[in-house]
């Protein structure tokens, strides 16, 4: 199968990846290609439901060759802002059930990077799950809002899991439950939890009671993001010199600081 990013970044730049790599300062790393939630407004989109995961040996390979051109993650330019492994792209993280292995061997690698995560609040079974797959982490990004909130009560009736009667009440709880699930994760793995709200500051207004409700005693750090058209494919920030490493091996690094990406290999 080939690589969703593939496809999008050589239309994008159609270059070749630099030969070195000691510029780059951020790794964005695809756990998971696919996702079973499948919101209407996936910036992925279209995204398979079948997933297909990242494995730690391809991970190893890969690495080794990025870091024999001289990727090390250890220069960021803004001290304020240090280098990081994010995990993203065009699938659930959170979904890969080897996820802790990825990060510890990432953390090995590059101790002085902050491994970040975003979860789209779909693909681990239990709370057991989900801290073990967050083992490692520095920051784990909720998405909550109506994206994700419409996402998930379409799994939820694909699953028969949605009731007749009170079906907001029921997609509500269910996300309550997972956020939940993420505080008890990050008291047990000590990270930090953070909320993505897509939509501005109307969406954000609409899921902080549901956020909040769900975090009891705790200081919830809520971000707003602006939408982005379905299929984008830009479902991450800019950064200042960065890689991808997508769920098959295959890679692309940018040329310089602040450049599009270039060749996926
Ligand atoms: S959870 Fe995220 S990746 Fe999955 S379909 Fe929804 S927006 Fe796309």
């Amino acid at each position: 199968m080939e690589a969703a990013g593939k496809g999008i970044l050589g239309r994008i730049s159609g270059g070749k990846e630099p030969r070195t790599l000691e510029h780059i300062e951020h790794l964005l790393i695809e756990p998971t290609f696919g996702c079973k939630m499948q919101c209407r407004q996936c910036g992925s989109a279209p995204i398979p439901e079948h997933q297909a995961f990242l494995e730690v040996k391809t991970l190893r390979k890969t690495l080794d060759k990025l870091q024999a051109r001289g990727l090390s993650l250890s220069a960021p330019s803004f001290p304020s802002w240090p280098s990081s492994v994010i995990y993203g792209l065009h699938g659930e993280p959170l979904a890969n059930p080897g996820l802790h292995k990825i990060t510890r061997e990432l953390r090995e690698r590059f101790p002085r990077a902050k491994a970040v995560a975003f979860w789209g609040l779909g693909g681990v079974p239990s709370a057991e799950k989900l801290a073990e797959r967050t083992k490692g982490l520095d920051l784990l990004l909720l998405s909550v809002d109506g994206q994700h909130w419409g996402g998930k009560y379409l799994e939820m009736k694909r699953n028969g899991k949605l009731p007749e009667t009170k079906k907001t009440e029921a997609v509500d709880g269910e996300i309550r439950k997972l956020i939940k699930w993420a505080w008890s994760a990050a008291a047990e793995n000590n990270f930090r939890v953070e909320f993505n709200v897509v939509g501005g500051e109307r969406q954000k207004r609409q899921m902080l009671p549901l956020i909040e409700s769900a975090s009891p005693g705790r200081n919830a750090v809520v971000h707003t993001l602006e939408r982005e058209p379905r299929g984008s494919g830009k479902g991450h920030p800019p950064l200042p010199g960065h890689a991808n490493i997508y769920h098959d091996g295959t890679h692309a690094a940018s040329p310089s600081p602040g450049a599009y990406l270039v060749r996926t290999g």
